[in-house]
This record gives structure tokens, C-alpha cells and sequence, in this order.
């Protein structure tokens, strides 16, 4: 069986020659895996944006998840809150705590990470691999960190009375897929999750607040609202959602998974009126749809839904890990 140190060095410790002569990655770390710790080196200008993410095997993913998959989202996620915050991911670590050193599902696992991560220049820099005693939980910790030029970040807090609330892509299809597992469509919005990075990078200086929708879209505005100090009115027809999501007949499943589904992973924000006509052009040079879904109103951290005939709806909540 191979030590600890050859697993790390086998799957996640990528020679330098990998990393293609001229490639900008090259600048950017000074030292990377195999030291007591890395070297970064950011650019002139920037703030460092830094997150972590913990996914545990049965709360975060099932049991027998696709390894592969779990490399892709288990980044994906990371890159999700570099999106909302306006920052451009640069590095990453990753932390796993494992009951075996199955190889299959480390080959699996490291070419799901690193498919995304080369799609977003993210580096891996370094990490920690621990056992834990059988038959224990699969443990995946990633921290991230991003670049920002001084002053551009988004926030959560920055909503203003006046505001347009736009989403982008749709929402509710990787609620969907927990809930009805078997359509390949849905599937991959749950288990494959496309992040926003570009998209964020774009609206620094457009929007006004930002977050990432991963708990369902009410719970992720009520974020926006309360670190804003301000109320939103949001028209229920107007959010959008994939086909098989439209398609339910039951409306009240239908709502609660465009309102209070999470794991969506797009990027929901605040912005002034005047920003409209950019974001329409920006919207379609990422051929990514962007939804005006409503109005920041009011100093109150309140909600309302409007359905088609302008009657408020109730809201559920999202998901809450702590809730009773
Ligand atoms: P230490 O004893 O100082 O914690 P380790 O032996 O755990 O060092 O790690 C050796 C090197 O391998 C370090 O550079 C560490 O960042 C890296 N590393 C360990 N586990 C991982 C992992 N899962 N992914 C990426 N790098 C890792
Ligand atoms: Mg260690």
C-alpha cells in the first residue's frame, strides 16, 4: 500500500513541466506542494479574497458518490464564493480526511479537481491528507483564495432602495435532482455545477451586492437584505427556472424548489437601473442569461414574493444546517 506521502505526490503534486512555459500560473507561486507550506505571490494592487468549504460524505454528497464528480464540486463550490465576492480565483488547498487510500477514487477525485481548476488558472498549493478510522466519512476541505483590485470586492451589504435584483442562469433544477433523482439534465446542475467565475469578475463595479445562491435563492437575498439594512419585492414569475423545473405540476413543489432550493450556484445580485443596458451586453457576451427578478425597497430586511396576480406569496426557507 502506498505511504501517505507517494498518494500526494502520485495525484496532487503536479511537476512544474505541467504548467505550460510563459503560463501566467508560473509568477503567481513561488513554491508550491512538497514544503511546510507555500509561497504565493500576488500581484501589485490586489486584496487576497480567501474561503472554505467542507463537504461532508452524507450531509454534502451520498455515500458511493461519484469521485470524479465530487473532485469537480468540491472546487466548483469554492470558485462559486470567489464569483460572488468579484475575485479571480488564483490557489487553492485541499484538506482530506480518508478511510482508505482508494487510488481508484483518488485518480477519480483528482481529474475532476483539476479539469476546473486548469479551466480557471487555479493552482493547488498545498493541503493535508489524514486517515480516519473505519468505516468513517469521507471528509473534503478546500480553502481558496482569489485576487481582488483594492476597493472593487462585492459585498452582500451593498443593496440600495432603487436597486434591480437580477439572478443569473436558473434556479431550482439541482433541488430537482435531490428530490427526483434519474434526469440527466437536473443531475448535472446538482452534481456538476457550473460556477460563475467570469461573471463575477465582470460586475465589479456594475453591481452593488452580490452572493452566491447556495441555500436557495430567499434565504441567499435574506443574506443581501440584512447585511444591506434594506426590503426587496421580488415577482415569482420572473425567476428563472429549467424546463423540468416548469414543468412540475404541483405548484407548491414547484415554488419551493425555485425559492428555497439550494445548490444552484448562481450568482444573485443588486444593481442600479442604469445599469441595465451593460448588463443585457454582458449577459450576452457570456451567453449566460441574467434575470431582472425584482426591486430593492424599503430600509426594512423584509421579503415579499408576488405571484402572477400580484398577491404576496409565503416563503419558505432555504437550507440551514442548524435549523430544529
Ligand atoms: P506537514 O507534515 O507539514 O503537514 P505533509 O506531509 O502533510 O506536511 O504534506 C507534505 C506536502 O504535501 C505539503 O506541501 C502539503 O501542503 C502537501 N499536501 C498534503 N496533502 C495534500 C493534498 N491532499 N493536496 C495537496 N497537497 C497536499
Ligand atoms: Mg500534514
Amino acid at each position: 500500500m502506498p505511504s501517505e506521502f507517494e498518494l500526494i505526490r502520485k495525484y496532487f503534486e503536479r511537476a512544474p513541466r505541467e504548467i505550460r512555459p510563459g503560463d501566467r500560473r508560473t509568477r503567481r507561486v513561488a513554491l508550491g506542494i512538497g514544503d511546510d507550506a507555500a509561497l504565493l505571490r500576488p500581484s501589485a494592487g490586489m486584496e487576497l479574497a480567501v474561503s472554505t468549504d467542507l463537504l461532508l460524505e452524507g450531509t454534502h454528497f451520498r455515500a458511493g458518490a461519484d469521485a470524479r464528480k465530487l473532485g469537480h464540486k468540491a472546487l466548483a463550490v469554492n470558485l462559486s464564493d470567489m464569483a460572488a465576492m468579484g475575485a479571480a480565483p488564483r490557489w487553492a488547498t485541499l484538506a482530506l480526511a480518508l478511510p482508505a487510500a482508494n487510488e481508484a477514487w483518488l485518480e477519480g477525485f483528482a481529474r475532476g479537481f483539476f479539469a476546473l481548476a486548469d479551466r480557471f488558472g487555479v493552482e493547488l498549493i498545498g493541503g493535508d491528507t489524514t486517515r480516519v478510522a473505519p468505516p468513517g466519512r469521507i471528509v473534503i476541505c478546500i480553502t481558496i483564495l482569489g485576487e481582488v483590485p483594492i476597493n472593487l470586492a462585492l459585498f452582500r451589504a451593498g443593496a440600495r432602495p432603487g436597486d434591480d435584483i437580477w439572478v443569473s442562469g436558473e434556479l431550482g433544477g439541482a433541488a430537482l435532482a435531490l428530490e427526483q433523482p434519474g434526469h440527466a439534465a437536473t443531475a448535472r446542475r446538482l452534481d456538476e455545477p457550473e460556477p460563475r467565475v467570469e461573471l463575477g469578475e465582470r460586475l465589479r463595479g456594475l453591481a452593488s451586492a452580490a452572493i452566491d445562491v447556495s441555500d436557495g435563492f430567499a434565504q441567499d437575498l435574506g443574506h443581501i437584505l440584512e447585511r444591506s439594512g434594506v426590503g426587496a419585492v421580488v415577482e415569482y414569475a420572473a425567476l428563472p427556472r429549467p424546463l423540468e423545473v416548469a414543468s412540475t405540476e404541483d405548484g407548491k413543489l414547484q415554488a419551493r424548489l425555485v425559492l428555497s432550493g439550494g445548490d444552484d450556484y448562481e450568482l444573485l445580485f443588486t444593481a442600479p437601473p442604469a445599469h441595465r443596458s451593460e448588463l443585457a451586453a454582458l449577459s450576452a457576451e457570456l451567453k449566460l442569461p441574467l434575470s431582472r427578478v425584482g426591486a430593492i425597497q424599503g430600509a426594512e430586511a423584509k421579503l415579499q414574493v408576488l405571484d402572477g396576480q400580484g398577491k404576496p406569496m409565503r416563503v419558505g426557507r432555504g437550507f440551514d444546517h442548524f435549523a430544529a
